[in-house]
Parts: structure tokens; C-alpha cells; sequence
């Protein structure tokens, strides 16, 4: 139990006053204002109630603490995932700008490209290709939209690329849009094309 502050002005320094021969007119008294308290019931009502309010006032006090170290550790988290995604975008940003630069070659072609151009002759735009598995040094797929890496003695993927190429062709000659030589397209292409358009018609 504290020895309570003065009723009247709020100060500390108060005194508990019993008179020697007269210990029944206990006092609380005031240094800095002169407040007294009489009786000892008054006193003690006095001392709980003030305890009572001492105990409340520091249970406020503690409530409002923790809730400022709660507040102060949601900001930090905030704060540390507001950086954390913006490190993280900012190297997925870098990445695909990398990429973006990537230029891919088909040596057999004479072809250069980036991800995401338009190929000029066949009017697609390339995809990006996958890396080569370790220990390959493939060609990407001949076919622009097609992600795929060509196989060793091919300069596509599949029979399914190459049918593509040579549907795309028959499109854009039908169209005009294809001179039937010095396009740099491939030799195989060229030469199977109209069988291969020939099948697929006859599978549609
Ligand atoms: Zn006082
Ligand atoms: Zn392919």
C-alpha cells in the first residue's frame, strides 16, 4: 500500500499525523497545502479508494504501453514487407528487362530475335525459350510463338511446329503477304510446305 498523494492539490508530500496522547484524532495530512483529513475510517476510505485508482490508473497505463508496442511492432512488420515487396519487384522488374535484352539466334537461319518481337516474315511474335537443358546447345524452335527448343538435327521442336510454319506460309501467300524466295526462311519448309498444308486440310 502507497502513502496516497493529497486529496487537494495532488501532492506527494503528506504525513500520517497521530497525536501521542489522543491517537484517536489520526490526521492525514499536507505539507505543501496544509490539507487534513480526520478519523481513521475517513483515512482508510481515503487510502482504498485512492489505491483503488492507483491500480486502475496503472492498468490504463500498461494497456496503453503494450498497445503502442503493438502499434510500433505492426508498423515495423509493415514497413519491413513494404520493403521486402519492393526489393522483390524490383528485381522481378530487372529480370524481365534482362530478358527483354536476351537476343536468342538461330545460326541455321540467319535469324536474331528478342522475346516478345514480331518476326517479320511469318507475323508472329516470338515467345521466349526456355533454357537448354545442361550439357545441350539447342536452337529455339524455329516457329516464333513456340517455346521449345528445336531438336538436334531439326530447326523445330516437332512435326507440329514445322506443320505450323508451313500453315502460316500458305496463309500469308494466299494473302500476298510471302514471296516464295529469298524470304531466309528454312530450306525443309519450303520444300514441304505444300505437302504438309496439303495434310492438314485433309485432316480438318
Ligand atoms: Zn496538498
Ligand atoms: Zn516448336
Amino acid at each position: 500500500m502507497q502513502r496516497p498523494t493529497c486529496k487537494k492539490c495532488g501532492g506527494r508530500n503528506t504525513f500520517l499525523d497521530v497525536p501521542r496522547f489522543h491517537p484517536e484524532q489520526v490526521s492525514l495530512g499536507c505539507v505543501t497545502c496544509g490539507w487534513r483529513l480526520y478519523g481513521e475510517e475517513e483515512i482508510q476510505a481515503y487510502v482504498v479508494q485512492y489505491n483503488k485508482r492507483l491500480e486502475q490508473e496503472e492498468a490504463k497505463i500498461a494497456a496503453q504501453q503494450a498497445e503502442a508496442k503493438r502499434l510500433k511492432a505492426l508498423n515495423l512488420k509493415r514497413e519491413r514487407d513494404r520493403m521486402y515487396w519492393a526489393r522483390t519487384k524490383e528485381q522481378r522488374k530487372r529480370k524481365k528487362e534482362q530478358k527483354r535484352e536476351q537476343v536468342y539466334i538461330i545460326p541455321d537461319m540467319n535469324t536474331v530475335f528478342r522475346a516478345g518481337e514480331m518476326d517479320s516474315i511469318l507475323k508472329v511474335r516470338w515467345a521466349e525459350p526456355l533454357p537448354n537443358k545442361e550439357g545441350e546447345a539447342l536452337s529455339p524452335c524455329a516457329w516464333p510463338p513456340c517455346e521449345q527448343r528445336a531438336r538436334a538435327n531439326s530447326k523445330y521442336c516437332s512435326r507440329k511446329c514445322t506443320v505450323r510454319v508451313a500453315h502460316k506460309r500458305a496463309q500469308l501467300r494466299k494473302k500476298g503477304e510471302l514471296k516464295e524466295s529469298g524470304d531466309g526462311l528454312p530450306i525443309d519448309v519450303n520444300s514441304c510446305a505444300k505437302d504438309v498444308v496439303t495434310t492438314v486440310a485433309r485432316h480438318i
